[in-house]
């Protein structure tokens, strides 16, 4: 297929950046040069500010009934031209073209649950104290937003902040991330093809520091929205914090797998093998430490990692393949030092451990086990496809080394017996939790973390409110 070079969307109209600098793109099955995106500089930002506010005025003024309609379409567009898309996103992002497809055809149900949610903002009559008083709230966008979103679901980084604005009667400049540009532009041309006026949407790429930056502290922005990792979230969220900006943080996770001792520990392995290596583990909610009682650790051990093994890794385009490359060169490295610093201090190096080849950013599905606290892969997010599996002597041990990091994203846990269930349900500290199956991530269902992990839910019903103001009107007649 031929890959698009990528422009910006700034009030209506896909252009070159001014001053006409570009971004190279690199497919990281190939590491070839695929083509380039546009890098937006400051003269480029203040247009789409600019459009912004003027979108802003025409949206809100809009009613929710026909946001939604125009919203609608846009799914419909994205689902005609999912086979299109998919393949872009394969070629930038180098996931299995399959779970490419899911991901666009996943966005067009995320848009169809927020515009459906764009009808139901209600405000409230409040009960007054003294006759002929009405007590009202009423709710009103809060302005333009500024959203970040990061290269690992092009679309779906997108979609979630994107919906949920447009839901609310907001305008939203995008910044998308520079390695995987083609897609995101793609699901916003399916807005701007299905009616969303001028300046409502507005799509830049560049340095993200300098963006962000220049967004933040602007004025006309009201909103941020990260998707990304804890330290430039803790950066952004404070620069928001300072110019009293609303955010929400979507940030790095570190999951725990509680295996107990009664728990399904077959299904366990199955379901992890294919979670783990989605997306080459560039997942925040990917499984990482596999907290495994010991009566049933070796079991779990050679189940897991042996199914691994057989994961087929190559260029997403190729029949049969489950598991793509890594997204970007810098991955390659990191997954190195994480894993020899590992086994440095004394784990196990079960499977994997290697990058395939040398062309491409592949690597192998890797299982580490035994692996101390010391160890930086157990406080660092690795965002690849690692996986730590230590044995665990009891429940206590397992919900407090679930406990330990600062990371509360997702968990995942597997067990029979009643009362182990509503314990792990009830301790874990983490934002988002299935247990004995897989279920994260459905556009009805929250989707966000606590303590490290950010603030705020990019899903379910309380994720338009995060983009709304509640004012208070008391009126005596
Ligand atoms: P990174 O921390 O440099 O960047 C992560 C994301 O934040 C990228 O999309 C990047 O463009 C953006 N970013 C970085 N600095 C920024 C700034 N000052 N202003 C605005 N945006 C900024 O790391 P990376 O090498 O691209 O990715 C690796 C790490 O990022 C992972 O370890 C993971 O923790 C995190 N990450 C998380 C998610 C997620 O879904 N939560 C997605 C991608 C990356």
């Amino acid at each position: 297929m031929t890959y698009p070079d990528t422009q910006l969307f700034i009030d209506g109209t896909w252009t070159a950046a001014r001053g006409g600098e570009t971004i190279p793109v690199v497919d990281p099955a190939t590491e070839e040069t695929i083509g380039h995106v546009a890098w937006a500089r400051t003269a480029d930002l203040d247009a789409a500010l600019d459009a912004s506010l003027r979108g802003f005025a025409t949206w809100k003024a809009m009613s929710a009934f026909d946001r939604s309609k125009i919203m609608r379409r846009a799914a419909e567009i994205l689902r005609e031209r999912a086979d299109t898309i998919a393949a872009m996103m394969t070629r930038e992002q180098g996931k299995p073209v399959a779970q490419s497809k899911m991901e666009t055809l996943g966005a067009a149900d995320t848009i169809d649950w927020f515009a459906e949610e764009a009808r139901r903002q209600y405000g409230q009559i409040i009960p007054a104290r003294a006759p002929g008083v009405q007590q009202m709230t009423v709710r009103h966008p809060v302005g333009p937003v500024a959203a970040f979103t990061p290269w690992n679901f092009p679309i779906n980084q997108v979609v979630r902040k994107l919906s949920a604005a447009l839901a609310a009667g907001c305008s939203i400049i995008v910044k998308a991330p520079e390695e995987t540009p083609a897609s995101p532009a793609e699901l916003i041309r399916a807005f701007a093809d299905a009616g969303v006026p001028n300046g409502v949407i507005g799509l830049v790429y560049g340095v993200p520091a300098e963006i962000s930056e220049y967004l933040i502290k602007h004025p006309v922005i009201r909103k941020i929205s990260f998707t990304g990792s804890t330290p430039v979230g803790k950066l952004l969220a404070g620069m928001a914090g300072q110019h009293m900006k609303r955010a929400t943080m979507e940030l790095g996770g570190h999951a725990p797998v509680l295996i107990a001792g009664d728990a399904d520990w077959e299904k366990a392995a199955a379901q992890m093998i294919v979670h783990k290596t989605r997306n080459a583990g560039q997942v925040c909610v990917s499984p990482t430490r596999f907290l495994v009682d010991q009566k049933i650790g070796d079991s779990f051990l050679d189940a897991f990692s042996s199914g691994l093994q057989k994961v087929k890794v190559g260029n997403g385009f190729e029949d049969g393949v489950e598991m793509g490359p890594l997204a970007n060169e810098r991955r390659i490295p990191m997954m190195e030092e994480l894993i020899s610093d590992a086994v440095d201090q004394g784990a196990k190096l079960v499977t994997g451990g290697k990058r395939i080849g040398n062309k491409g950013y592949f690597f192998e599905p890797t299982v580490l086990a035994d692996v101390p606290q010391s160890a930086r892969i157990m406080n660092e997010e690795p965002f690849g496809p690692v996986a730590i599996v230590n044995k665990m002597a009891s429940l206590d041990e397992m919900i407090a080394e679930a406990n330990r990091l600062e990371f509360g994203l997702a968990a995942y846990a597997y067990a029979r017996g009643h009362e182990t269930v509503e314990r792990i349900g009830r301790e874990v500290e983490t934002g988002m939790m299935t247990i004995n199956h897989l279920g994260l991530a459905l556009p009805e269902v929250p989707f966000g973390g606590i303590k490290d992990s950010g603030y705020g839910t990019e899903g379910g019903s309380e994720a338009v409110a995060a983009y709304l103001d509640t004012r208070f009107v008391s009126t005596a007649h």
